[in-house]
């Protein structure tokens, strides 16, 4: 589609503005080298890319473009998220409570996410 946001960077700040939109909080959380502070930040490492609340809910969205894979140490942020084992070729969205989390590669896989709409599509 003509005009479709394409690098990670864009589809992330399409998500960001599309959310803010809708009334969601948004934090971006990774972005370049402070990953590396591993403990002066806390477990940076693995964090997904977008943490987003509304209405006492929160959603940890990790963006990824084309076939790109989750790393081991954002599997165990999205295993603390949920609750129980995730694969790293998962893509779609968990809900957890009032928790949300999933892996998209556009902003309406992010609404799916936001929306708790599919639940543990992949394994
Ligand atoms: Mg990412």
């Amino acid at each position: 589609m003509i005009n479709q946001p394409v690098s990670e960077a864009e589809i992330q700040k399409d998500i960001i503005t599309r959310a803010t939109y809708r009334g969601w909080l948004v934090k971006r959380v990774n972005s370049g080298s402070f990953q590396h502070h591993r403990f002066g930040s806390g477990r940076t490492a693995g964090l997904p890319d977008l943490i987003c609340v509304k209405r006492g809910v929160c959603a940890f969205i990790e963006v990824k473009d084309g076939k790109g894979k989750l790393r081991p140490d954002q599997v165990q942020w999205f295993e603390a998220v949920v609750g129980h084992a995730v694969a790293l070729d998962f893509r779609g969205a968990f809900v957890s409570g009032n928790f949300r989390a999933g892996v998209c590669d556009t902003w309406e896989g992010a609404l799916e996410i936001l929306e708790g709409r599919i639940i543990e599509r992949g394994e």
